[in-house]
C-alpha cells in the first residue's frame, strides 16, 4: 500500500491539487490506474484520499469509496482519465442485467428496460433534459454537457425494483416510484405507469420520476456537485419545482399557476404558514437535520424556498447555486460556511428575509 500512495502521490496528487477547485468543469485531466479491492477490480481517476479512504471516479461514473489498505494492487492504466464510450456502458449494463434486459439511448441517457417493452423513458429524460437546460441557460447559468452517459434503469415491476434498490443498498420504500443514487449516478424506475398512460400525459403520473431525473441533471451539469453536496434544502427544492408542469413541461405551461408545486403548497400553509420569524430558513440552510426529524414541512419549506428564489430573484439564485457547486470535493461543508454562503448572496437579515419570504407566499394560492 505504501507504494500506492507514493506513486500516486507523484502522478496524480499535484495535478489534482493544481485543478481541484475548478467546480463545474470536466474531470481534470489525471491518470487513471486500476485497483484490486477484495471482491472486484476497478478502474477510474482518484478524486481525493487520506489514510482512511480513497475515493476514486469509476469509469462508468459511479463513485468508489474504499480503505487504502483493501486495496491490493494497482497499476496505471493511461495518462489520462477515459469515462466509458456509450458502447463499452451499454455493454456492461447487459453484462449486469442479464438477458431480460435491453439499452435504449438517446444524446445523453442510456436505459436499460426489460426487453421486448417499447421503451418511453428514454426520450422522456431526453425531453426533460432539454428542458432543463433551457430552463437554465436563459437565467445565465452556463451548464456543462454530463461527462458520462446519464444511466437509468427501468426495472419490471416494484418487486425488482425493490431488489435492485437494496442491491444499491437503498431501500425503496413505500410510495417511492423512483430514485436518484448519488454513488452509483444512476436513476432507478419501474413502469408503474405502464398500463394507465396516454403518453402526452405520462408527466402527470410521474412527478416522482421527474423529482429524481432533476437530481441527476443538476448533479452532473454542474447545478451541484456530486462531491461537495449543496444543502439539502437546494437539491430538493430543485427537484420539487420541478415536478410542476410550468418547470418540466414549460412548453406548454407558461403562468405562475402552473409552476405551483399544488401538492407542496398545500403542505406549506398546513405546516409552515405563519411561522416567518427567520429561523426556517437559518435552520435549514445551516443544517439538514429537519428533512429527518420532519420531512413533509422540511420539502415544503425547501419548495417554497426555491420557488420564492426562482420567482423574484431568479440572477442570485444562480449565484447562489454555483456559490454552493463551488466548494472543494470530500470535505465537510460546515454550518459556518453554509450560513456564510446564502448570507454571501441574499444578506444577512434573516428576520427581514423571512418576512418578504412570508409576504410573497401569502400571495400564492
Ligand atoms: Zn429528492
Amino acid at each position: 500500500m505504501r507504494f500506492f500512495f507514493n506513486i500516486i502521490h507523484a502522478t496524480v496528487l499535484l495535478t489534482w491539487a493544481a485543478t481541484a477547485p475548478v467546480a463545474g468543469s470536466q474531470p481534470p485531466a489525471m491518470g487513471m490506474i486500476q485497483v484490486d479491492l477484495p471482491d472486484r477490480r476497478i478502474e477510474g481517476m482518484p478524486l481525493a484520499w487520506d489514510s482512511n479512504v480513497v475515493h476514486l471516479l469509476g469509469r462508468d461514473g459511479r463513485l468508489w469509496s474504499f480503505a487504502p489498505d483493501e486495496a491490493k494492487d494497482f497499476r496505471q492504466t493511461a495518462a489520462r482519465f477515459q469515462p466509458y464510450t456509450v458502447s463499452q456502458i451499454r455493454a456492461n449494463l447487459l453484462r449486469e442485467l442479464g438477458n431480460d434486459y435491453e439499452v435504449t439511448g438517446t444524446t445523453h441517457y442510456l436505459v436499460a428496460h426489460p426487453r421486448g417493452q417499447r421503451d418511453r423513458w428514454a426520450q422522456r429524460f431526453e425531453d426533460l433534459y432539454r428542458t432543463f437546460v433551457r430552463y437554465f441557460s436563459v437565467r445565465g447559468f452556463t451548464l456543462r454537457e454530463p461527462p458520462f452517459p446519464l444511466i437509468g434503469i427501468v426495472c419490471r415491476d416494484r418487486k425488482d425494483f425493490q431488489r435492485y434498490a437494496a442491491g444499491q443498498g437503498v431501500a425503496a420504500t413505500d410510495g417511492v416510484l423512483g430514485l436518484y443514487d448519488l454513488i452509483s449516478n444512476r436513476i432507478i424506475v419501474y413502469n408503474a405507469t405502464a398500463h394507465a398512460a396516454d403518453e402526452a400525459n405520462w408527466r402527470q403520473n410521474a412527478s416522482t420520476v421527474i423529482h429524481e431525473a432533476t437530481h441527476q441533471m443538476a448533479f452532473n451539469t454542474g447545478i451541484h456537485s456530486r462531491w461537495s453536496p449543496p444543502p439539502t434544502w437546494v437539491a430538493e427544492g430543485l427537484a420539487t419545482l420541478f415536478e410542476a408542469p410550468g418547470f418540466h413541461d414549460a412548453q406548454s405551461s407558461t403562468s405562475q399557476a402552473d409552476r405551483i408545486n399544488r401538492e407542496r403548497l398545500r403542505d406549506y400553509h398546513a405546516r409552515i404558514g405563519e411561522k416567518h420569524d427567520g429561523r426556517l430558513p437559518a435552520d435549514l440552510t445551516a443544517s439538514d437535520r429537519l428533512f429527518q426529524i420532519a420531512p413533509t414541512a422540511a420539502y415544503a419549506e425547501a419548495w417554497a424556498l426555491a420557488f420564492y428564489l426562482v420567482e423574484t430573484q431568479p440572477r442570485q439564485f444562480a449565484r447562489y447555486l454555483a456559490l454552493t457547486a463551488s466548494h472543494p470535493p470530500f470535505r465537510p461543508y460546515s454550518a459556518q460556511q453554509r450560513v456564510d454562503d446564502f448570507k454571501a448572496v441574499f444578506g444577512d437579515d434573516w428576520r427581514q428575509f423571512d418576512a418578504q419570504f412570508g409576504r410573497f407566499m401569502d400571495q400564492v394560492k
